[in-house]
């Protein structure tokens, strides 16, 4: 099913201690606003509209890089007022779903939308709810009231809603006051909000300490995963081979539509292996003059910025080349250097082998050369 999302993170966050408003503060490496949005946009929202102050509307550029399908709009002096200004900002029609969610809360996936967009069929509204498992006491210092918990839940977010209903809403809600969340403007209206199961990873970021915690469970959230390139080029007329990022001197060269440095070229099909994001030939097709005599730094680096675009951290490569000559040894590290500074690692996370074939085979009779790489990557699960 289709829907739109809200983000909203207008807000300052003032409990939650001082430096940047909560919403651009770094958990797990992001800003904390990137982490609803990315997951929004992965649980397949056709439309995500983020709500921020007026003045941080270009900063979001900086913080939702390399994601596509947002928008950016400057909120109100409230939250409800930011959430009226992300509601104009949609462009799809009224019955289509919207999500309100705040960036506070940054563990929300799939499963999540999933049971709202359920929820919603026959409501007018659904949010997820959880019980409430403390006992609950009125009074300040001294106790005046124990609260009966029976019947109570506590409201998240994201909240579902039909769009024309919550404009609606919203339009019938009495000036000046502000409701603590989009639910019961709906609920004020007449409307009928559907309670759907919650989830304790939705918990919303409110105290310094909330960071701490989150910061645990955003590093649990995180997989490595690995790919594989393998890549080959013939010997061909020449003085030297481009190999590992470097040139070698040599009685003859590579044979190739780019430089044909097969190490760099095993190395990005390695690392667009470990994002899922096709081979080599799919972004650079040898069809293609651009890249005839192209150094492969540049498909590498490529490969890297999608990395980065899918919240990814590369953390290690092995290079293994395959020949009898040239050798290899003397120039290991000046590989290692090379590779360490385009996947931007420590050079002690950067290994480059060699091994011939014994004679046998293609790289045994010297008639080309071969290379085989993996990388493992860091990426949100
Ligand atoms: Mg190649």
């Amino acid at each position: 099913m289709t829907f739109s999302a809200i983000v909203v993170a207008a807000g300052q966050g003032l409990r939650a201690g001082p430096g940047e408003p909560k919403a651009w503060r770094l958990l797990g490496g992001r800003a904390l606003v990137r982490w609803s949005v990315e997951a929004l946009l992965q649980a397949a929202a056709d439309e995500v509209v983020v709500v921020v102050a007026s003045d941080r509307v270009d900063a979001l550029d900086e913080a939702l890089s390399g994601l596509r399908g947002w928008r950016g709009v400057a909120g109100g002096a409230t939250r409800a007022a930011s959430v009226q200004a992300g509601l104009i900002a949609l462009t799809r029609d009224g019955d289509q779903p919207v999500l309100i969610h705040d960036a506070a809360r940054p563990f929300v996936t799939r499963i999540h939308v999933e049971r709202l967009l359920a929820g919603l069929n026959g409501a007018d509204g659904a949010v997820p709810a959880l019980p409430v498992p403390d006992t609950l006491k009125r009074g300040d210092g001294v106790v005046t009231e124990t609260v009966s918990r029976a019947g109570l839940s506590r409201a998240q977010t994201p909240q579902a809603f039909h769009l024309g209903r919550l404009l609606a809403a919203y339009r019938d809600w009495p000036v000046g006051e502000e409701p603590t969340d989009d639910a019961s403007v709906v609920e004020r209206a007449g409307g009928r909000v559907a309670l759907v199961a919650g989830d304790p990873m939705l918990m919303k970021l409110t105290w310094p300490e909330d960071f701490a915690i989150a910061e645990q469970l955003a590093g649990a959230r995180r997989i490595t995963r690995t790919g594989f390139g393998v890549d080959a080029h013939r010997f061909g007329p020449g003085d030297a081979v481009m190999l590992g990022g470097i040139s070698i001197p040599h009685e003859q060269g590579l044979v190739g539509h780019s430089d044909a440095d097969a190490g760099l070229h095993a190395l990005t099909d390695a690392l667009l292996g470990a994002i899922a994001e096709g081979d080599i030939g799919e972004h650079f097709p040898p069809s293609d003059p651009r890249w005839r005599g192209a150094a492969s730094d540049q498909f590498l680096l490529h490969a890297v910025k999608l990395t980065q675009a899918k919240g990814g951290v590369v953390l290690s490569a092995d290079l293994t080349l395959i020949c009898e000559r040239p050798k290899i040894g003397p120039h290991r590290d000046a590989m290692r250097a090379r590779i360490a500074a385009l996947l931007g690692l420590a050079i002690d996370r950067v290994s480059v082998k060699a091994t011939t074939t014994e004679g046998l085979g293609f790289t045994g009779r010297e008639e080309g050369l071969m290379a085989q790489a993996v990388v493992c990557v860091e990426m949100p699960s």
